[in-house]
């Protein structure tokens, strides 16, 4: 007897399905949509799965937190951490509760356990883990009605990786003959390498509600979903309720395309264009890349001088080093010498990547460093100067993760009662001691407040359960911008600092 396929629930009524002559199939607006509506939800989307290091400290039933909390700045002081317990059959997943292990067991776990218990210690990588579990579900006819079809009439780019014939063909035709032996499919390795090349051009990073990725997450339906620099929808994925949502950043246009996208919209163009290229085989023909001079982000472009090339380069390098380097000080060091190089030129306004990503960068790497002082005052600088020009809609969800940030460092620093140990911040006398600090938290988390009003996603869910928690004062105007003008004076310091290398905060 056949098993019942997982239900789907999906709501689309707002889009049409449409070919376009550049880009093949598109979703278009089926009615006027306005800013921050939900356009498409998908309940339980078709893959999701987790990288590796997630495995040890996320849900494997509904992705919650586990103890080792290693969660980046944004999250902490998110959730009471839960203890995680594996599963004892594999060692490979875990759960916060016997009712999480109970479900997952039903709906995906049993068929995969004994697997990952013959594999254990090693580890299938995320993308082989979605493809084996997808085949398995198939096989004991659990997947809902139709998506394996959708699924397989996407695009794989197949001849494209093979006529590329790099590392990541090998890679592909690797995991196909591995897949086959590890789910026992019928499936011929050349279908298997189809499903791979489908998986790797169609899937979306899994972010948590703070942005921090933590896999892979797909739908045929969202991969109808094209890309543009100059988006005017973004990807959420709400680990509460496994809903994958695609959500109006701006309002849309009756027959408007919806786009959303792939990348990070905010690197220079040749950036851009490359990464598409490299990952989804296409040379994007956006408005911010057709017109460039004057659409990236009002910043004029950079004289076509190879010295700036070179510069910019270094600064990416450095960044990428930055967020692979484990140690303490190390990725600290990396992201002030960026940030040193680039500003040096007088060519980077505060704004202009990779500037912006070495200072996102910096914060995360402070906070590990247990530099809170340090650390909000460049996550001041972020929330102020830079986010107004490189993400212009106030309720941009990076912006409000950003703003975010700003609270969870100024009540870390109060409630704590930690002593700055920076001398600037120091100097202008920004203490936890100052009850004008309640001051600036209740204000910031008031703003934030009105930006996730009529939100039913996990991040407003939390904004709104953390307000309600804690007392608030009445808010003096006067008072904020005294505490403001503070901060202010502080980051015009540290900003003076970071053009004189060996003196820039820490690194001094
Ligand atoms: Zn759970
Ligand atoms: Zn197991
Ligand atoms: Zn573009």
């Amino acid at each position: 007897m056949a098993h019942r396929a997982l239900e789907q629930h999906i709501s689309v009524d707002i889009t049409n399905k449409k070919r376009c002559d550049e880009t093949g199939w598109g979703l278009y607006a089926s009615r006027k949509i306005a800013a921050r509506e939900a356009i498409i939800s998908i309940e339980r989307p078709l893959v999701i799965s987790l990288d590796i290091p997630r495995l040890k400290d996320t849900c494997y039933e509904c992705l919650g937190y586990g103890s080792e909390a290693y969660r980046k700045p944004e999250t902490i002081a998110w959730e009471e951490d839960k203890k995680l317990q594996v599963c004892t059959g594999c060692h490979v997943v875990r759960y916060c509760s016997k009712e999480c292990q109970t479900l997952s067991w039903k709906s995906v776990h049993k068929h995969e356990c004994s697997l990952f218990a013959r594999l254990h210690p090693n580890i299938l990588p995320n993308n082989v883990r979605a493809v084996v579990q997808l085949l398995l579900l198939r096989k004991a006819v659990r997947l809902p009605r139709g998506e394996w079809d959708d699924f397989m009439n996407l695009e794989s780019h197949l001849q494209q990786w093979e006529s590329r014939n790099g590392r990541q063909w090998e890679d592909i035709g690797l995991m196909a003959r591995g897949t086959k032996e590890y789910a026992e499919t019928n499936l011929s390795e050349e279908t298997l390498r189809e499903v791979f090349g489908k998986l790797l051009v169609n899937c979306f990073t899994m972010v948590s509600p703070f942005y921090d990725p933590l896999g892979l997450v797909l739908h045929p339906l969202a991969a109808l979903v094209n890309h543009s620099c100059n988006y005017n929808a973004f990807v959420r994925f709400d680990t509460s309720s496994h809903c994958l949502s695609i959500i109006a950043l701006r309002p849309i246009a009756r027959d408007e395309q919806i786009v959303v996208s792939y990348i990070d919209a905010t690197n220079p163009r040749h950036v851009r264009q490359k990464e598409l290229q490299d990952k989804y085989f296409f040379d994007c023909a956006c408005s911010k890349c057709s017109d460039y001079v004057t659409k990236e982000e009002g910043v004029p472009q950079l004289p076509e001088s190879s010295e700036h090339l070179l510069v910019e380069q270094r600064a990416f390098e450095l960044l990428a080093a930055a967020q692979k380097d484990t140690s303490i000080t190390g990725p600290i060091q990396k992201c002030q010498y960026g940030i040193h190089i680039l500003r040096k030129t007088g060519a980077w306004p505060l704004h202009r990547q990779p500037l912006a990503s070495l200072r996102q960068q910096l914060v995360v790497s402070l906070i590990a460093a247990g530099q809170i002082h340090l650390a909000l005052v460049h996550a001041w600088i972020q929330y102020q100067s830079i986010d107004p020009k490189l993400l212009t809609e106030k309720h941009h969800p990076i912006r409000l993760v950003h703003l975010w940030l700003v609270i969870v460092l100024l009540k870390r620093i109060y409630f704590d009662s930690l002593s700055p140990t920076d001398l600037p911040i120091q100097k202008y006398g920004i203490t936890s001691k100052s009850i004008i600090y309640t001051n600036l938290i209740d204000h910031l988390h008031w703003a934030l407040m009105r930006r996730v009003e009529h939100d039913d996603g996990t991040f407003a869910q939390v904004v709104r359960h953390q307000f309600i928690q804690q007392a608030h004062s009445a808010v003096k105007m006067d008072d904020f911008l005294k505490e403001a003008e503070k901060l202010k004076a502080c980051t015009t310091e540290i900003l003076e600092k970071e053009l004189v290398w060996g003196e820039s905060g820490a690194a001094a």
